[in-house]
């Protein structure tokens, strides 16, 4: 069983939609992922948005319009009536069940969320009822049923693997499920979501949940590009990564995989492969445990939003326990440390959740000067033993040269060394390394 996972522009027309059968529907047993049509995310996030500043009207208009554009859609998709009514029967119970849930007061979080499942819900509907109108066999699968998250806010994988095999298991002759990405619910059974662009995690925690022979996540890209290419002009494909080296990149800000969407498979020891929709024939890149040593410096990501922290203390000459009791703020505050850097009276760290900063800031004067920078971006360089090859480091450096660096990883992994830079030298900092990694 393979699982494929579509992201929005791979289902953002009805013209997207009639292509997918021919690369999902050939008998072979798959389970397929959808994300919300392109955009549709970003306006049940307004409307959500709209709902929390007490505007209902203005949120029941703007859904109005966004259940018109649907419309056109189903009539473009469909040929016969008979599935035109169905769907627009589908969609219209979806928007009225927006516009009721405009008028909710107070606009709770958990109303927000239920605004937000909604994309996922119209995309799996409109192209499962459109295999069904060209003759093949598709079953639906609520991800409500099976996507669960535990108290802690992780995904319970005991409950998602047994309950989808349950759900499944109804099915013992379907060759193709179609479900929802992203969305899922929490331990007190509420409707919740995985984080904006978390269809890749879907996919990934259901791929480790059923085994699958792989996990391929077709987007609008041939595959992961060795730089960003919505800053960078000459990226290429990169044919194959490592687990470590993909999750390492994701995390650090390439956009093309969710942050949390390489653990599941890394740990089942399964290949995620990424796919052009537009261009299916493009190898695209095979994320797996075997590295190929291509090339040492195999690709640069950024991730915006960072801010630097710089504790400065006497008292951490030659004391011990100081790092921990810094640590241990940042804890009591559910915040994680991407970079930290130390000397003997300073210690620097970077964060990319600042919802807490000013009470974490006031909780560390107690152990020096505290000083913390906003609009920060981290440049994270991956590549095969790149912290352990001779010469690299230097190589990285000299690229830099016109770029001040405030922090630097070095050696914390054999695959990764980090800068910490402001955020308006991204764009120089990225061309730099771009222009290395093209000399080879
Ligand atoms: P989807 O909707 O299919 O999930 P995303 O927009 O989330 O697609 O991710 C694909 C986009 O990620 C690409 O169009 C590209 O602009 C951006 N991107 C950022 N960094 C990279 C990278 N290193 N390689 C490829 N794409 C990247
Ligand atoms: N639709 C969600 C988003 O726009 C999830 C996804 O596309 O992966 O963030
Ligand atoms: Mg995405």
């Amino acid at each position: 069983m393979k699982v494929l996972k579509f992201g929005g522009t791979s289902v953002g027309s009805a013209q997207r939609m009639r292509a997918l059968p021919a690369l999902i529907a050939d008998g072979s047993p798959k389970i397929v992922v959808l994300s919300a049509m392109q955009g549709a995310t970003n306006t049940l996030a307004n409307i959500a948005s709209l709902c929390r500043q007490g505007s209902p009207a203005a949120a029941q208009a703007l859904a109005r319009t966004m259940s018109g554009e649907y419309d056109a859609v189903i009539d473009q998709l469909f040929d016969t009536q008979r599935y035109k009514d169905e769907a627009r029967k589908g969609t219209a119970a979806i928007f009225e069940q927006i516009c009721a849930l405009a008028e909710t007061q107070p606009f709770a979080l958990l109303h927000e969320r239920i605004a937000l499942a909604q994309g996922e819900l119209l995309s799996t509907l409109l192209l499962n009822l459109y295999l069904n109108e060209i003759g093949a066999a598709s079953v639906l699968l609520p991800a409500l049923n099976f996507m669960r998250k535990d108290i802690t806010d992780e995904p319970d994988i005991y409950f998602i693997r047994e309950i989808l095999k349950r759900e499944m298991a109804q099915y013992p002759h379907c060759p193709l499920f179609i479900t929802q990405g992203y969305i899922c619910r929490n331990h007190r059974g509420e409707v919740d979501n995985l984080r904006r662009g978390g269809s890749d995690y879907t996919a990934s925690l259901i791929g480790a949940a059923i085994h699958a022979q792989e996990v391929q996540i077709w987007t609008d890209i041939d595959g992961f590009h060795n730089n960003d290419p919505r800053v960078v002009s000459h990226t290429r494909p990169i044919a194959r990564l490592s687990f470590d080296e993909a999750a390492e990149l994701a995390y650090f800000g390439a956009k093309i995989l969710h942050p949390s969407c390489v653990l599941p498979v890394h740990e089942a020891g399964i290949p995620l492969i990424i796919k052009n929709t537009m261009n299916p024939s493009a190898a695209g890149t095979r994320i797996s445990a075997q590295a190929d040593g291509e090339r040492i410096i195999k690709a640069v990501a950024a991730k915006d939003g960072v801010t630097a922290i710089n504790i400065k203390s006497a008292r951490m000459l030659m004391a011990y326990g100081f790092l921990r009791k810094i640590f241990e703020v940042f804890e009591r505050y559910h915040t994680a440390i991407d970079m930290v850097s130390t000397s003997e009276v300073a210690v620097s760290l970077t964060i990319d959740d600042d919802v807490h900063l000013p009470k974490i800031v006031e909780e560390l004067k107690d152990f020096g000067i505290v000083e913390a920078s906003g609009d920060m971006t981290i440049i994270c360089v991956v590549g095969s033993r790149i912290a352990e090859s001779a010469g690299v480091a230097g190589r990285i450096f000299s690229a830099l040269s016109g770029v001040p660096v405030r922090m630097i990883s070095f050696g914390g992994s054999s695959h990764n060394v980090s800068f910490l830079v402001s955020s308006p030298c991204k764009k120089t900092a990225l061309e730099a390394l771009n222009l290395l990694m093209r000399e080879g």
